[in-house]
């Protein structure tokens, strides 16, 4: 029998983030087929301190997303795209997560995958670099890592992915998103029956889950407002997480408990303090309008007697 191949890929690459922060460098010259052309950079402030940082790529991939929405508008914040690639905002993304490619270098200079390097590529994503079997001084972190990478790589990150009819749209090429795809390593375990994408780097991670996922576009969360990316098939997810749900449906099992409560007793009692715990434990907290008592009484105690014993203020008065 035919077995299906699995995809599996990690959700979570390790990126050396610079802790001096970036900035931008508009003089680069790169010499390219004996041409000198001018090119803007990102770059390092001090390329030698720097963290291995844990990133979750979904959240890596929101925060792009909700700062495309910043420079795109509406409102409109910025004339045009190099206003915003010369912003704190851009620059703000770039402290937190790091280059782009600044790994890949690094790790894909690791041996050829076999059955034991495999374990070093899966180490990159889940535990580097504690767990992690390599050479690991200084000098050769900074001769591997990447300390620079061209402005233009993150203007294609940026670009529109899908293109919406003659809306004006900056021109993407996906030739670099192709690059970064390119930038992981495969490895097909024929035992498992998987194929295993391994991250280098942040962008090539990036690049697996633009596209794993169909460039999702951002929703926002029926109960906290925060944006998330919709992974079920018919994007019909309206919450963010499981406990948003969940908190979405108390609040709404909640506010109806009370408003049922405040038809019937609202005249002398107020129920704004009820819990939705109260609910479960089938319990009424109130407070008396009358006297301002506090009550917490069983429910069908309360409705087959509800009165204040202090003032005796019965609603059937
Ligand atoms: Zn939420
Ligand atoms: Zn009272």
């Amino acid at each position: 029998m035919k077995k299906d191949v699995n995809f599996k890929t990690n959700i979570n690459v390790y990126n050396i983030v610079h802790t001096s922060g970036y900035k931008i460098n508009h003089e680069e010259r790169l010499n390219i087929e004996g041409k000198t052309i001018r090119h803007s950079t990102i770059e390092a402030i001090d390329k030698r301190n720097f963290i291995f940082k844990k990133i979750n790529i979904a959240n890596f991939y929101i925060e792009v997303e909700e700062n495309k929405r910043i420079f795109r508008g509406p409102p409109k914040y910025f004339e045009n795209e190099n206003d915003y690639f010369h912003s704190e905002e851009f620059i703000k993304i770039v402290n937190k997560y790091g280059l782009l490619s600044a790994t890949h270098k690094f790790v894909s200079s690791m041996h050829s995958i076999d059955g034991v390097q495999e374990m070093i590529y899966t180490n990159f994503a889940e535990s580097y670099p504690s767990d992690i079997s390599s050479d690991l001084s200084i000098d050769r972190l900074n001769k591997e890592l990447i300390c620079s990478e061209l402005l233009a790589e993150w203007k294609i990150l940026f670009g529109e992915g899908k293109k919406k009819n003659n809306e004006a749209t900056w021109s993407v090429q996906d030739y670099f998103l192709n690059k970064f795809f390119n930038k992981n390593v495969l490895y097909i375990d024929q035992e498992k029956n998987e194929m295993k994408i391994f991250h280098t780097c942040l962008g090539g991670a990036l690049a697996v889950y633009k596209y794993s996922k169909n460039d999702p576009e951002l929703q926002t969360c029926k109960f906290c407002g925060s944006n998330f990316v919709d992974s079920s098939k018919g994007n019909i997810q309206k919450f963010c997480s499981e406990s948003c749900r969940a908190k979405h449906y108390r609040q709404k099992k909640l506010d109806s408990e009370i408003e049922d409560l405040t038809k019937k007793y609202g005249d002398n009692f107020d129920f704004s303090p009820m819990k939705y715990l109260d609910i479960i434990r089938r319990s009424t907290r109130f407070i008396c309008k009358n006297c301002g008592k506090k009550y917490l009484k069983n429910k069908s105690d309360f409705q087959s007697n509800p009165t204040c014993s202090i003032c005796n203020h019965n609603i059937s008065d």
